[in-house]
This record gives structure tokens, C-alpha cells and sequence, in this order.
């Protein structure tokens, strides 16, 4: 997506986003296959637990042009499950999306719906709010100094 001038960062509370605590407490992670949507529902989901080749396919309405609006596409993300320390499994997505023709690849506890591309933070390129609430809050602290700076110089030539 193209924007013109400055405009704030999404944030991550504000996207929708599909996350290992919600498939894990909606039980999707105790293994074979089930399916559902997520809260916010603007998709299907089916997660595929597998000794091997774990997945999770998200299924979202094709509004381009060419499909009149009437196919359903699929992206999958893989999953990835790693022993924890207490017992149990850890889940992480692997995140799919390209950044110069390459997959991101990052394992993520998190994914993110931005139009019709499903990915990691990062290549959402989303921030938190706290982080732009602390990026705000350094701004207006610099210009209070340099204010605080140039009166000082005018006061002392
Ligand atoms: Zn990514």
C-alpha cells in the first residue's frame, strides 16, 4: 500500500491477528485437524497438527477482480513445535511473507492479517503502541530541551 506524508505505524492491538495462546486455549493444537474462525472472523482456519509438516491454512474470500468476488483463496503457514522446558510442546508460525523474493522465515507466536497477506510483525511492519507512545513522549522531551537550549543561548550570548 502506497501513502502519501507521514502517517502513524499500525499497531499490533489494532490488527487482526491470530495467535498460538488463542489456538492453543481454543484447543486447535492438541492434534489432527480442526477447523474454525478466529474472534474477529473475517476468515476460515483449519490447523493441521502432524508428526511432521504441521500447518495451519487460513481461507479468505478473493475480492480481486478477476474472481468476481466469488473464490476462496488459501495461504498456509507452517508450523513449527519445539519440546518445553515443563512438558508440553511450544508452537510457533513460520512466517511466510517475502522480503525481496526471499521468505521471512522468522518463528513467530503471532500472525497478522494486512489486507489478503497473513505475516510476522515485522513484515507487517507493525509496532506496538507503547513503542510509539515512548517515540512520542522522546520528541516532545528533545523539543523542550532544544527549546530550553536556544533560550539559554539567547539569555547568555
Ligand atoms: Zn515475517
Amino acid at each position: 500500500m502506497c501513502r502519501l506524508g507521514y502517517s502513524k505505524k499500525e499497531t499490533v492491538e489494532q490488527t487482526p491477528s491470530i495467535t498460538m495462546k488463542h489456538l492453543r486455549k481454543a484447543g486447535f493444537l492438541k492434534g489432527g485437524i480442526m477447523s474454525g474462525r478466529p474472534k474477529w472472523g473475517t476468515i476460515g482456519m483449519t490447523v493441521l497438527i502432524f508428526e511432521k509438516d504441521s500447518r495451519i491454512d487460513l481461507h479468505y474470500r478473493d475480492t480481486s477482480w478477476h474472481s468476481n468476488g466469488k473464490s476462496i483463496s488459501t495461504v498456509s503457514i507452517p508450523l513449527i513445535s519445539s519440546p518445553c522446558r515443563f512438558g508440553g510442546l511450544r508452537w510457533e508460525f513460520i512466517c511466510q511473507l517475502e522480503i525481496e523474493g526471499k521468505p521471512c522465515g522468522r518463528k513467530v507466536r503471532a500472525i497478522y492479517k494486512v489486507g489478503v497477506r497473513f505475516g510476522c510483525r515485522l513484515c507487517q511492519n507493525l509496532a506496538y503502541r507503547s513503542t510509539q507512545r515512548t517515540r512520542q513522549a522522546d520528541r516532545i522531551i528533545r523539543e523542550a530541551m532544544e527549546r530550553f537550549y536556544k533560550e539559554e543561548q539567547s539569555e547568555h550570548p
